[in-house]
């Protein structure tokens, strides 16, 4: 089939659908600026390996240099806005019957572009936590001590992210899975598929009959398949264009 052919399907797909679920990584948020975990770690972070930065290990061992790392990407990430991408994801939530969303990134742009409900599967960098009771603390005060400390116990306050090593939110992750196992499309978006159990999503989804379409600007490494459709593009360009193709008379404004 040709690229117009694996949209005009996809579209049709995407329009037939009663229950659609949509997991999306990095590669979303990268057209709003924000570095991949990889690409991150340039310039003054050239020489740390993610598990010196984004481990529990990590910050029992130096908890100012882990906090640093995460005030350094809190800073891109406030100054980002959502992409067309995100904006067309908004948009598949009022117009599919039923639409899950579920994300990896920790950026809370989906949120921002309008989305009502995002399964957050590694929590959020705009928040943090207690690192000792893991009390959520939405506002804190940056002061001379690094970390600053939980106003109730005096811990550290910690990012409230899960770290390489740590587990996924048990409600977020069994209602992706739920998610997956009942949907007739969906939509894995800019995501390498590496980091296990959000990589198992799709391939659970095609398991129980399900339509996958890949969004991505690369096929290597992505699984192909009977049900598995690639779409290769970036993201914001992509999704308002399928959304375009499987709703021609619906207004493409986020209304
Ligand atoms: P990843 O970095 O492993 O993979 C990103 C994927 O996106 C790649 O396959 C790449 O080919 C693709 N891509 C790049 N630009 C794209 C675009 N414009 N349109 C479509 N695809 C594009 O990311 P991942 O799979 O999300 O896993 C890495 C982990 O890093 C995740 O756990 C996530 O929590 C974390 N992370 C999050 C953010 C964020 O919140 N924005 C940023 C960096 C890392």
């Amino acid at each position: 089939m040709t690229g117009d052919a694996v949209l005009a399907a996809c579209a049709d797909r995407l329009r037939g659908a009663r229950h659609v679920a949509v997991l999306t990584g990095a590669g979303i948020s990268a057209e709003s600026g924000i570095p991949t975990f990889r690409d991150a770690l340039t310039g003054l972070w050239a020489r740390y390996r993610p598990e010196d930065l984004a481990t529990p290990e990590a910050f029992a061992r130096d908890p100012r240099l882990v906090w640093e790392w995460y005030a350094w990407r809190r800073a891109i990430v406030q100054q980002a806005k959502p992409n067309a991408g995100h904006h067309a994801l908004a948009r598949l939530g009022r117009l599919a019957p039923t639409c899950v969303l579920v994300t990896q990134n920790v950026d809370g742009l989906h949120q921002r572009a309008g989305s009502a409900r995002v399964l957050e599967l590694h929590g959020n960098i705009l928040r943090t936590r207690c690192s000792r009771e893991g009390r959520v603390v939405e506002r804190w005060a940056d002061g001379p001590e690094v970390p600053p400390r939980c106003a109730a116990c005096g811990a550290p306050l910690r990012p409230d992210v899960v770290w390489f090593g740590e587990p996924l939110p048990v409600e977020a992750l069994r209602a992706a899975w739920d998610a997956a196992s009942l949907c007739d499309v969906f939509l894995s978006v800019g995501t390498s598929n590496l980091v296990e159990p959000a990589a198992s999503l799709p391939w659970r989804a095609a398991a129980a009959g399900a339509e996958v379409i890949v969004i991505n600007t690369a096929v290597a490494g992505q699984r192909t398949g009977p049900r598995i459709h690639h779409l290769v593009g970036c993201a914001g360009e992509v999704l308002p264009t399928l959304l375009a193709a499987a709703w021609p008379n619906r207004p493409t404004a986020a209304s």
